[in-house]
């Protein structure tokens, strides 16, 4: 795949991922692109993203040659729709959150239009570069847009021309694709929507996890994406057992250290890309992407026995130690039709129903929904 990639790529834009990769870490920002980048200067956009406002840091010498106006400075969602069309804008919004999010680079072709009724055929990489910070490179290329034709599904570069032409292309480090970015419909286009996303982006106060809303919005968009990906994806309820007893027997403050070390249990037990969320009291969700029943079993036993771990030393001696309840669900229903694919509520529900059977059988265990088993395999 990464050979296919190379063929079709830009050479430039080659020259600046080899650059990208030598400069960025994560976990860091890139000091200066401007700098870094000195040699593409005149095809690369810096973006600079403040809470809801993205805007140009830098504007190529080039694209103000092409497209007549030097946008430097300026904030991109409030260009006037004659530089940039709503449709365009959507387009830009979804690539930079999304790049954003996955802290990867995006790959792209598309055609422009110019006035003249000429157009022409673009690349564009989008870099993430730290702290609320993008970098584009785009190059005009010479390869003519494919038109689509079944003939193209056989050939492999054509077919990959034909996808960066369609939708955004998310590639590792080394420029071997990792996934498309197909998920349009789940972000927004607009200002006001972004400002309620990032409204939504809060944490619950004791623990530090999701909060209920912003683990629906969480879980929610990796189920939309897992389905149009066709790929699994499992929720697990928990729920302490007999928390009540905690509370009743050392006080409300011990009940507090005992939900936020259950936490820190949990995300222990987890990977990187689970989702952790308080869903209540002393009830926690986990959206675990990309994860067949089997797995996700296997993660809620390891949760499970982690939990048992814990133990809460007291001030006055002795510890508090506890248990919890799981319920295990997943959507398998891939291929089914889009009004009977559950969503993420209905998952959880189903996940609920597991749980309350852990209960009744006597707590410290975890119990898979039946849906879930009858279409596991
Ligand atoms: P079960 O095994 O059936 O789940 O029993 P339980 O005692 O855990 O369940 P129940 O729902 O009866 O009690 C939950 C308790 O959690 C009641 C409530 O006071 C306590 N709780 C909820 N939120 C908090 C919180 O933020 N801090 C503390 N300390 N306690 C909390
Ligand atoms: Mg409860
Ligand atoms: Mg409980």
């Amino acid at each position: 795949m990464q050979n296919l990639v190379h063929e079709v790529m830009d050479q430039r834009l080659l020259e600046l991922l080899d650059a990208w990769r030598e400069a960025f870490y994560p976990s860091e920002s890139i000091d200066d692109p401007k700098h870094r980048f000195a040699r593409f200067l005149d095809h690369l956009l810096v973006i600079g993203i403040d809470g809801v406002k993205s805007r140009y840091l830098h504007y190529g010498h080039n694209f103000t040659e092409r497209f007549g106006t030097d946008l430097t400075g300026k904030v991109i969602d409030l260009l006037p729709t004659e530089i940039l069309p709503a449709e365009r804008r959507g387009m830009l919004a979804f690539e930079y959150t999304y790049a954003r999010r996955v802290q990867r680079p995006l790959w792209r072709s598309y055609t422009a239009e110019f006035g003249d009724g000429q157009t022409e055929t673009w690349q564009r990489l989008v870099l993430p570069a730290g702290k609320g910070r993008l970098v584009v490179g785009a190059f005009a290329t010479a390869t003519p847009p494919p038109h689509g034709g079944p003939e193209l599904l056989t050939d492999g570069v054509a077919l990959l021309r034909f996808l960066i032409e369609r939708v955004p292309v998310v590639i590792d480090s080394r420029g071997d694709i990792l996934e498309l970015a197909l998920s349009l419909e789940s972000f927004s286009d607009t200002q006001q929507q972004m400002a309620e996303l990032e409204e939504w982006a809060t944490l619950d106060a004791l623990t530090g996890v999701a909060n209920l809303r912003h683990f629906h919005h969480l879980a929610g968009l990796e189920l939309d994406h897992a389905y149009r990906m066709g790929r699994s994806i499992s929720v697990l309820i928990l729920d302490i057992d007999h928390f009540k007893k905690i509370n009743d027997s050392w006080g409300h403050a011990v009940g507090d250290e005992a939900l936020k070390a259950f936490a820190g249990a949990c995300r222990k037990a987890l990977r990187e890309p689970d989702i952790l969320g308080r869903i209540g009291g002393e009830e926690f969700a986990v959206a675990l992407p990309n994860t067949r029943i089997d797995e996700a079993q296997m993660i809620a036993e390891r949760l499970r026995r982690q939990v048992e771990q814990v133990s809460l030393p007291l001030s006055q001696g002795g510890v508090v130690q506890f248990t919890v309840s799981i319920g295990v669900a997943t959507s398998m229903r891939v291929r089914a039709s889009r009004a009977e694919r559950p969503d993420i509520r209905s998952l959880l529900a189903i996940a609920d129903g597991a749980l309350y059977r852990s209960k009744s059988e006597g707590r410290n265990r975890i119990s898979v929904a039946q849906d879930s088993e009858a279409k596991s395999g």
